[in-house]
Parts: structure tokens; C-alpha cells; sequence
């Protein structure tokens, strides 16, 4: 009785401290993939949940859990509030952080063309432009939208908008932005809704040569999008979806040359992210942000006033118990993180 009363606690604890701090951490399990194969994840409540592990059973709190059977509507509703806090003025980040299949991917953008699949990054879009749309938003008020989309592989940044220019095909393979500078990222302007969702399928469709073009493969790398907000060409507001590389740990006997070093880049850049978050829940004096590229990007994101969910995505499966954990514990690390009042409000 003394344990449950203890881990009721905690669980009451874990929502307080989230819901005053600005990082929210979510979890999204998803379905088993085979249906007979062995689930070792229980679902405790809406905000813990269990996994058996060889020889233990550990429990962990976060703000949410979703078990397998939430749908990409169920996911997007918990979310909703700081996409409309978005366009009044909080800047969001949405990651997506979980081992290659967990379904990262999925929860962001699902099926993009489908209304009941698709992900948070479609339902944020459509929900954007609905909101400043409205009549309230209108005049002085006005909202100019712009969209960026980078790729990040290995220490290379690749703008995935960058070359989309009319009828040129050569061009659109060849201006690839490697080892650009983070400060030229190009921002397309879009008017509503359906451009920006275009401009998700055109990078997309560039992600591919980009990928092939550097032997990369997307599990590997990390993307972020970015609707950036400007009232009278002053930015005032953004909201960045950042679909991260696969978590698994790499074995060093099983990867040898490209593989070793993307791996080691990967954990380089994931590790550098919880460096990052972890120094500023401790308050601490210096962020590590100049770590990786990926830390360098996410600067604005993590830092200052802004509002940030990570949505962990994890496997139930017997054989993914270790990654699992692995990723819970990140996510646990993660969750005691308060972003810093920034000293000059803009
Ligand atoms: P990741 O991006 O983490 O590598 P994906 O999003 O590509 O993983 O997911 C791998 C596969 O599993 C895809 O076919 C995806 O549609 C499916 N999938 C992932 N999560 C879910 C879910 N919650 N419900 C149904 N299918 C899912
Ligand atoms: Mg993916």
C-alpha cells in the first residue's frame, strides 16, 4: 500500500511539475506489429505506464501516455493548445524523439493525404491558418506565414526548399545546401494551408535525391519544418515539427566505415540534445548549444520563452525492451527541464 501511495504521488508530482514547466514530454507506444508477438509495456493510467524488463518490472510517469490504440486525432488533441498558443506569440517545438519503426515519423506526418491518418504537423497546419484566418486576426493584426525545411545528416545541413524554383529540373537536383550555414535557411512564403502542406511534399520529394545523393537514409537523419510567424515583417512567433534520427544504439562490432559514422553522429547529436536540456534544468550558467548542428538549430526552440513537447515514441514489443527503456529514461532526463525566462523580452 505504501509503494502505491508513493507512486500516486509521484505520478501527481510529475503533471504538477509539467504542467508550470515549458518542456512537456509524451509517450506514444505503438500497435504490436505482429499480433502474436508479446507486449511487455502496460498501460498504468493516462499518464504512466510499466515495462517488464529481464529481471524487473520499472514504471515511469510522464505528462501522457498514449497506448496503442490512441489515434493520430487522440495525439494531435493533447497538443492542440500550444499550437494555438503558437500563433499568439509562444514559440513551440514539437520532437520527435524513439527508435527507427516507434513511429516517429507517423505521429508527425502520418498519411498526409489521408483526414483520418494524418499527423500532428497536417492538423497544426490546417489549424494555423483556420485561427489567424479568423476575422479577429485581421488588419494591424495581420500574420505572414513562412515556411523552412532542413535536413540534418551527419554535420550537414541540407535545405530541402532551397532549390524549388520553376520548371528547372537540373537545378532542382543540383543546389543542394551542404554544410550551408544555419543563418541562410530559405523561407518560402505561404498563404494558407494547402501551400504549406505543398511545400512539405516538394521537400519530401527532395529528401530523396538529397538522401541518394549522399548514400543517406532517413532513419538517419534528422528534418526539422518550420512555420515562422511575422507580424509587419517582425517575426513575432514559430512552430517547428523536428522529426529526429533513429535512437537505437548502434553495436560497434555490427557497423564498420559510412554506418559507424553516422551512428556515432547520431548519438553524437541525441546525447548533445540531452546535454543541452539537462543543463538548462540545472540552470546552468552555460548551454551547450555549439555541440552539434542539430543543438545549434534547436537553439531558439529549447531556449528562452518558448514551449517544447517531446513525443517519445516506443515499441511494445519483447524485443525492443531495452530500447525502450531507453528512450523512457531520455525522456525521463528531459522531463526536469524549465526553460529560461530570456532577460530581454522581445
Ligand atoms: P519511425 O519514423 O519512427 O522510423 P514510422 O513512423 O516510419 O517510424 O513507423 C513505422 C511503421 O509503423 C509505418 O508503417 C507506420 O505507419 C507504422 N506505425 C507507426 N506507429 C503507428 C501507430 N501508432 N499506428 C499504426 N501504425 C503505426
Ligand atoms: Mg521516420
Amino acid at each position: 500500500a505504501t509503494t502505491l501511495w508513493r507512486e500516486r504521488k509521484e505520478a501527481v508530482l510529475c503533471r504538477v511539475e509539467e504542467m508550470k514547466g515549458n518542456v512537456r514530454v509524451i509517450i506514444r507506444c505503438r500497435p504490436l506489429e505482429h499480433p502474436d508477438s508479446v507486449s511487455k509495456t502496460r498501460f498504468l493510467s493516462p499518464s504512466s505506464l510499466s515495462v517488464e524488463t529481464r529481471n524487473k518490472v520499472r514504471t515511469f510517469h510522464f505528462s501522457r501516455v498514449f497506448p496503442p490504440t490512441a489515434s493520430q486525432r487522440d495525439v494531435y488533441e493533447e497538443m492542440r493548445g500550444l499550437v494555438v498558443d503558437s500563433v499568439h506569440g509562444t514559440p513551440t517545438t514539437i520532437i520527435a524523439y524513439g527508435a527507427t519503426g516507434t513511429g516517429k515519423t507517423h505521429t508527425l506526418f502520418g498519411d498526409l493525404s489521408s483526414l483520418n491518418d494524418c499527423g500532428i504537423v497536417v492538423r497544426a497546419v490546417f489549424d494555423i491558418f483556420d485561427l489567424a484566418n479568423s476575422p479577429a486576426e485581421r488588419g494591424a493584426n495581420r500574420i505572414d506565414f513562412s515556411c523552412s525545411f532542413v535536413e540534418l545528416y551527419q554535420n550537414e545541413v541540407c535545405d530541402l526548399l532551397d532549390s524549388i524554383r520553376e520548371g528547372d529540373e537540373t537545378e532542382k537536383v543540383s543546389v543542394l545546401h551542404l554544410g550551408g550555414k544555419v543563418s541562410n535557411i530559405v523561407q518560402k512564403c505561404v498563404d494558407n494551408a494547402e501551400d504549406a502542406l505543398e511545400l512539405i511534399f516538394e521537400g519530401e520529394e527532395r529528401r530523396v535525391v538529397a538522401e541518394t545523393r549522399l548514400n543517406a537514409h532517413s532513419s538517419r537523419s534528422h528534418t526539422i519544418f518550420t512555420i515562422h510567424m511575422h507580424k509587419a515583417h517582425t517575426p513575432f512567433s514559430s512552430i517547428s515539427f523536428v522529426d529526429l534520427a533513429g535512437s537505437e544504439r548502434v553495436a560497434k562490432s555490427q557497423s564498420s566505415g559510412q554506418r559507424l559514422k553516422e551512428a556515432q553522429s547520431i548519438n553524437k547529436s541525441l546525447s548533445a540534445l540531452g546535454d543541452v536540456v539537462s543543463s538548462l534544468s540545472k540552470n546552468a550558467s552555460f548551454i551547450p548549444f555549439r555541440n552539434s548542428k542539430l543543438t545549434e538549430l534547436l537553439q531558439n526552440a529549447l531556449g528562452g520563452d518558448s514551449k517544447t513537447v517531446i513525443v517519445v515514441s516506443i515499441s511494445p514489443n519483447a524485443d525492443s525492451v531495452s530500447e525502450t527503456v531507453n528512450s523512457l529514461e531520455f525522456g525521463g532526463r528531459v522531463r526536469k527541464v524549465q526553460n529560461r525566462r530570456s532577460s530581454s523580452k522581445k
